[in-house]
């Protein structure tokens, strides 16, 4: 079916079926053109929350619409591509961090949200990397933070705060490839430019950042700033995001190597085909899901 074609029964199918279409800053441009909300986890988190459509499309990955479904379970939660899973997720298991709360049994929880249910359902408290600092700044002071699952947000927060953290040691595979010469190089061919990174990223490359920020952050640094150049070291699904909104400013990628394969999963046939059939539908068992939304409220709760 040809594209123009394509978006046209999406729009059809999505009235018919009373359906939404939610997709994270990451995913390609053709899928944000045909988003009714964009934005990162903590966003849609909100959005899906308080939308009154009954059919959630979730463009994003396995995590995102889990978080979406515990949330709102009387909505039915689709994500077009089953497989579109989170390495960064999978890299904290259930069993990794009962143990480690064995071995440290007096702490907080913290957990980026960028984590399966079963670990958010162990879970004080949850994150974005939006409101991590805050997250941990609001836990009491005595007590020992356990952070998962990424060890380079935990070690910023942990530089921000300055909070005793026994930090996880997953990563980003995506954020890995931003690499320090790169961003060398990039400051000198572009001199004038503000360098914005995620804090997903290696911590030499933050240190060489002038700030470090999650994409709702930057989103709005942006559009603020005075400056009219800007090197994003973030998955480069944001250069589009910042383009369509400030195009009179230039965004360029610190990486064109910073990919989301997962989040490039997403594509205009599959969410098509997710809405003619209603599924794949993601669900959490009501157990697991109702002790996770206690850490996901948390999260929302202090913004
Ligand atoms: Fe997970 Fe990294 Fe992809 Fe985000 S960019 S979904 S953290 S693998």
């Amino acid at each position: 079916m040809p594209k123009e074609e394509l978006v046209q029964n999406i729009e059809r199918l999505k009235r018919e079926r009373g359906a939404v279409i939610l997709a994270h800053n990451y995913q390609p441009p053709e899928i944000q053109d045909i988003a009714d909300h964009l934005g990162d986890s903590l966003d849609l988190s909100r959005i899906a929350q308080r939308i009154e459509q009954r059919v959630i499309v979730f463009c994003g990955v396995h995590f995102m619409a889990e978080t979406a479904s515990i949330l709102s379970p009387d909505k039915k939660v689709i994500l077009p591509e089953p497989t579109a899973g989170c390495p960064l997720a999978d890299m904290l298991s259930l069993e990794d961090l009962l143990s480690l709360k064995e071995k440290h049994p007096d702490t907080e929880v913290v957990m980026y949200v960028n984590s399966t249910a079963e670990v958010k359902a162990h879970t004080d408290t949850c994150c974005t990397s939006a409101n991590a600092v805050k997250v941990v700044e609001g836990t009491p002071e005595e007590r020992e933070i356990i952070f998962g699952p990424d060890q380079y947000l935990g070690g910023w927060v942990q530089r921000q705060t300055g909070r005793k953290m026994i930090i996880w040691h997953g990563f980003c595979p995506s954020h890995q490839k931003i690499l320090p010469a790169q961003i060398e190089e990039l400051r000198e061919r572009y001199p004038d430019a503000v360098v914005m990174v995620h804090p997903e990223v290696h911590p030499e490359v933050s240190r060489m950042a002038d700030e470090v920020l999650g994409t709702a952050g930057m989103i709005r640094f942006a559009g603020e700033s005075r400056a009219g150049t800007f090197i994003v070291g973030t998955e480069i699904g944001m250069v589009y995001r910042l383009s369509s909104l400030y195009p009179e400013k230039r965004f360029i990628e610190a990486s064109r190597q910073a990919i989301c394969p997962n989040m490039k999963k997403i594509t205009l046939e599959k969410v098509f085909s997710s809405l003619e059939n209603q599924e794949p539908v993601v669900t959490v068992p009501g157990e697991i899901a109702d002790r996770a939304r206690r850490s996901i409220e948390r999260m929302i709760e202090i913004g």
